[in-house]
């Protein structure tokens, strides 16, 4: 039996999904007239209480659009060391924007409020003006990590204060979701922009939403068209999605479950020195023996997985890792010496 336990990236469209694409409506998106590319942009528009939607290639893509959109070159934005838009984009902030990123170091991603005020540059020639914060909710780093709204509020608030634009990078809203029930309308409300990503635990092939007003999507549109991110008849791709938020929402919950199954026979081993407590679809956890001998043991069983340092191994659950997987991978780990 193989378990891939790498990440929610790998899962394949399933029959239902790959019907639904090939019934796709399609025309020329780029013109506009692609017509189930148009009804999932509004659909999660409309889910996330926002104006618009632009449908991407990746969420690397969608994240820095909104980062160009939100800033001006020499601006600064604010967010935690671990973010995706820093650690995972390539640089492309730098590169895309000509902006800096003042990093903070919040346990487990998790910025507040008064963590990000003292960061916030005043008005003085020397600085770099700050301009934009970014949020990521689940945190990936932070081994799935989440925000409430409750704890979202207060930012929310000091960046209307500081006129400061707000982004989250939603690869994992849903996750995030499914594990507070926070509804999906009442983000609208804080956000500039909401990228989502279809191709991670919900299961789409590809594909990323940028969620944001009609002008800030308007912009976006030239920006994605620039960067070579225009797409003829993505409808395919579209139906994907669309069928990804019709069916694979609700079943977040198990991958979640199956999460605190591993996690929990990971606490009790005495290979393991650490399980990081379980929110989502991720499990981080530490090793006596380095991370690298630990994986080539599990590689042996089947079960695949990735290190994230040099005692620290990450499993993500996802739509193709089964309860019967689940219940193999358990005995292997028990297994293990
Ligand atoms: C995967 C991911 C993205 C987007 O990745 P792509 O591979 O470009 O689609 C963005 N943010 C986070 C937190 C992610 O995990």
């Amino acid at each position: 039996m193989t378990v891939d336990l790498r990440s929610d990236t790998i899962t394949k469209p399933t029959p239902g999904m790959l019907e639904a694409m090939m019934a796709a409506k399609v025309g020329d998106d780029v013109f506009g007239e692609d017509e189930t590319v148009n009804a999932l942009e509004e659909k999660l528009a409309g889910l996330f209480g926002m104006e618009a939607g632009m449908l991407c290639p990746s969420g690397t893509m969608t994240n820095q659009i909104a980062i160009k959109c939100f800033t001006q070159p020499l601006d600064e934005l604010i967010a935690d060391q671990t973010a995706h838009v820093y650690r995972y984009e390539g640089g492309g902030i730098a590169f895309n924007s000509a902006v800096s990123t003042r990093l903070l170091n919040a346990p487990r991603g998790i910025l507040t409020a008064g963590m990000i005020e003292p960061e916030i540059n005043a008005e003085n020639i020397h600085y770099p003006h700050t301009s934009l914060v970014v949020l990521e909710n689940t945190v990936n780093k932070g081994g799935g990590s989440c925000y409430t709204l409750k704890d979202i509020e207060p930012i929310a608030a000091l960046c209307k204060q500081h006129k400061l634009k707000l982004h989250l990078d939603g690869a994992r809203i849903f996750n995030a979701l499914t594990q507070t029930g926070d509804s999906a309308a009442s983000y609208g409300q804080y956000f500039d922009g909401i990228s989502v990503c279809l191709s991670k635990g919900l299961g789409a092939p590809v594909g990323s939403v940028l969620l944001a007003d009609q002008a800030t999507i308007k912009y976006a549109r030239r920006i994605r068209k620039v960067l070579g991110g225009g797409m003829r008849q993505a409808g395919f791709l579209a139906a994907a999605g669309i069928y990804a938020l019709d069916h694979h929402v609700e079943r977040l919950k198990i991958d979640h479950a199956h999460a605190h199954i591993l996690a929990g026979e990971l606490s009790g081993l005495s290979w393991v020195t650490h399980v990081v407590p379980v929110e989502t679809n991720i499990v981080l956890f530490d090793t006596v023996e380095p991370a690298e001998i630990v994986l080539a043991k599990l590689e042996e069983k089947g079960i695949k997985a990735n290190s994230t340092d040099k005692h620290r191994i990450r499993f993500v659950t996802h739509l193709d890792v089964h309860a019967d997987q689940v219940e193999y991978a358990v005995a292997c780990l028990k297994a293990l010496s």
